[in-house]
């Protein structure tokens, strides 16, 4: 029973481990999503930059354009031209980049829509995920309080002492504080165990305990007691 119970409170307490566990499968959805829309602020902000632009070099040519009328000689006249020229020229020039820049951005929004779905759906099967591991901790804990509750039963009907070294023994090896005795060996740490000491093990007159010299584990045997064997030989459960 104790064996069992530590198998349930290990379960139990990994549970929020489990759920970070859980949680951080959507580190990458989370991540991706994150990064498309900084591409995207990015690429709307390029286009914000490219549009004054091409608004200050149209407002350019527009001021010389006004200043072609205030020109004296033909010379001067004629670089204004060129000046206009080269204005609007880069102008159009960035607006083309604009536009270049508005199919980008509609590209970016369609792999921010993608990447936010994707998310979404990683978003639910984690949460489906949590809830079948709650659902798994409910039902955990009802067992571990019923495993509880029947060692408590059961440690009832050893002797005080031996329960009080059996508790002192659990504390040095949590979990096994018992050993089988078995092919002349100790088998939690592999020390010998005496011939005689294995023979009254497996006696039913013999109500002595005994311990592992070395781990100090309370030995028990499986190996059939003698005097019993005939007996379930004859209740035709032999082979069992
Ligand atoms: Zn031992």
């Amino acid at each position: 029973m104790d064996q069992i119970i530590a198998t349930l409170r290990a379960h139990l307490d990994a549970l929020p481990k489990r759920m970070r566990d859980a949680d951080s499968k959507l580190n990458g959805a989370r991540a991706a999503v994150a990064s498309a829309k900084e591409s995207l602020t990015q690429a709307l902000g390029q286009r914000k930059k490219l549009e004054l632009d091409a608004e200050q070099w149209k407002e350019r040519a527009k001021k010389y354009r006004s200043q072609s009328s205030s020109v004296k000689t033909n010379e001067a006249y004629k670089a204004l031209q060129q000046e206009i020229a080269a204005a609007e020229a880069e102008a159009s020039r960035i607006e083309d980049r604009v536009l270049e820049q508005m199919m980008a951005i509609e590209e970016i929004e369609r792999r921010v829509k993608h990447v936010e779905a994707d998310l979404k759906e990683a978003e639910q099967a984690v949460a489906a995920e949590k809830k079948q591991i709650e659902a798994q901790y409910h039902d955990e804990k009802k067992r571990s309080g019923a495993a509880s509750a029947e060692r408590d039963e059961v440690a009832r009907k050893v002797a005080e002492d031996v329960l009080d070294l059996y508790t002192r023994i659990s504390k040095k090896h949590p979990g096994s504080p018992m050993a089988e005795a078995r092919g002349d060996q100790c088998r939690a740490c592999g020390l010998r165990v005496l011939p005689h000491i294995l023979q009254l093990l497996t006696s039913d007159t013999d109500q002595e305990l005994f311990r592992c010299e070395s781990c100090g584990r309370i030995l028990y045997s499986l190996e059939p007691i003698p005097h019993a064997a005939p007996k379930v030989a004859a209740d035709g459960a032999a082979g069992t």
